[in-house]
């Protein structure tokens, strides 16, 4: 770690224990001719949801090896973030009524964001479909890549027709994992999310600062605790979360913890919360609280954690209690599959029944949870941590500064 004043950067070094010097060494040094590139990340939220979480940590570490990376946020009014969700539930399998009034809309907030960004860096790289067209008004100077975070397994038609010629434009499109490839004219790779093990969301807390966070917030530890946190969000599941644990609990004695909060970008967040309000009783907590700590604690405490959605581009709350070698129960979709291998390093579920029934068999075997939560941690060490996300990005640049390095002799070749 760099100590600056007494802060403290994550430096690509500290992941040597982790992942062996001589592969931070290859990744340092494959990066090493891309000193000195600007690059900017664009998305819609600074905070609250998957997105945000992993800009906070790799906008740093691409700075770390030398790659001047920045990150913008795009504003807009309520109407505009309300249009958005609907396209995001619609690029999950829900439906839209994309009429030209929310296109409109979304259109006009976007041309006004692009008058107030000034974008000129080496690499753009947009998130998701918030941000999408605001590639139609800059001269490129450099590659813009799309990167899409969502569960594009049924994606809704209509509106995939408006924004394929749109995704078109970009130089390339990233998607979560290979089933979500669409049928585009730009190029399309797979990369998988990851995570900071040095964030306090992600950091080894002790027993002590873990039961001092619960204690705080007054969550009872005489039982075992079944949590998931997510995102108020119908695609999580939150109420087959419930029916599932009332299930389980015919069978064992448990406590329940719903942790969510609602993105700045998702206005149907505050809804969801709320008509979940009336399933609280003393052993079902359903609360929000901003707090990385406590979600640590709650991810290190928990005897199960679940995350039952209904739809996952990739789950870092997956991978994130997976770290704290906790056994995990998904829901059978995107990229949960990827992350879970049922049985073995965690339990992949399809409906409220079988969650219920894997919370029982888990909370009545300990040995069965540690096993899948020693795999689980194996799990994300070699494959989710952030320098593997970082060394794809790498080899992305890099084999676009040759493509564009050819365009410009060629060019200056005709002169
Ligand atoms: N999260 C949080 N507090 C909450 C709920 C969620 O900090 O109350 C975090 C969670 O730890 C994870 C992110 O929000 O880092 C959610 O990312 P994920 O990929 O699981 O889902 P998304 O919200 O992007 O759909």
């Amino acid at each position: 770690m760099k100590t600056l004043n007494n802060q403290k950067i994550v430096a690509l070094e500290d992941y040597e224990s982790l992942l062996g010097a001589e592969r931070i060494a290859r990744i340092r040094e494959m990066a090493e001719p891309l000193r000195g590139l600007h690059v900017t990340h664009i998305n819609s939220t600074y905070y609250g949801g998957g997105v945000a979480e992993l800009l906070s940590s790799l906008a740093l570490l691409m700075n770390n090896v030398g790659i001047q990376t920045g990150w913008r946020v795009i504003q807009g009014s309520p109407d505009f973030f309300s249009i958005t969700k609907k396209m995001h539930n619609a690029l999950q399998g829900g439906k839209i009524n994309f009429s030209g009034m929310k296109r409109n809309i979304y259109e006009q907030v976007i041309l006004e964001n692009s008058i107030r960004n000034h974008i000129d860096h080496d690499f753009v790289l947009v998130h998701d479909p918030q941000p999408l067209p605001m590639i139609l008004h800059y001269k490129k100077k450099g590659p813009w890549i799309w990167r899409c975070h969502l569960d594009m397994t049924h994606p809704d038609r209509i509106l995939w027709k408006y924004m394929a010629p749109i995704i078109e434009k970009y130089d390339a499109a990233i998607l979560s994992i290979m089933e979500y490839k669409q049928r585009l004219k730009t190029p399309q790779l797979f990369f998988m999310p990851a995570i900071d093990p040095f964030s306090i969301k992600n950091r080894m807390l002790s027993e002590k600062e873990i039961n001092e966070r619960l204690n705080h917030y007054r969550i009872p530890t005489d039982l075992p605790l079944v949590v998931q946190i997510s995102r108020f969000d119908r695609w999580k599941d939150p109420e087959g979360v419930i029916e599932a644990f009332k299930l389980a609990r015919k069978h064992v004695d448990a406590t329940l913890v719903l942790l969510g909060n609602v993105a700045s970008d998702d206005p149907e967040g505050q809804q969801v919360y709320q008509s979940l309000l009336n399933h609280r009783e003393e052993r079902i907590i359903i609360m929000s609280h901003e707090d990385t700590a406590l979600v640590n604690a709650l991810q290190s405490k928990a005897a199960v954690v679940l995350q039952k959605s209904l739809r996952e581009g990739f789950g870092l709350t997956v991978a994130e209690a997976m770290w704290k070698g906790t056994a995990v129960i998904g829901g059978k979709v995107g990229g949960i599959k990827y992350q879970i291998r049922d049985g073995v390093n965690g339990f992949l579920v399809s409906t409220i029944e079988e969650a219920g029934a894997r919370i029982v068999q888990l909370l009545k075997n300990k040995d069965l949870r540690q096993k899948l939560g020693r795999r689980a941690k194996e799990t994300v060490q070699k494959h989710f941590l952030l320098p593997r996300l970082l060394e794809q990005y790498i080899g992305l640049f890099k084999s676009f500064q040759t493509v564009y390095r050819l365009k410009e002799s060629k060019h200056s070749a005709k002169k």
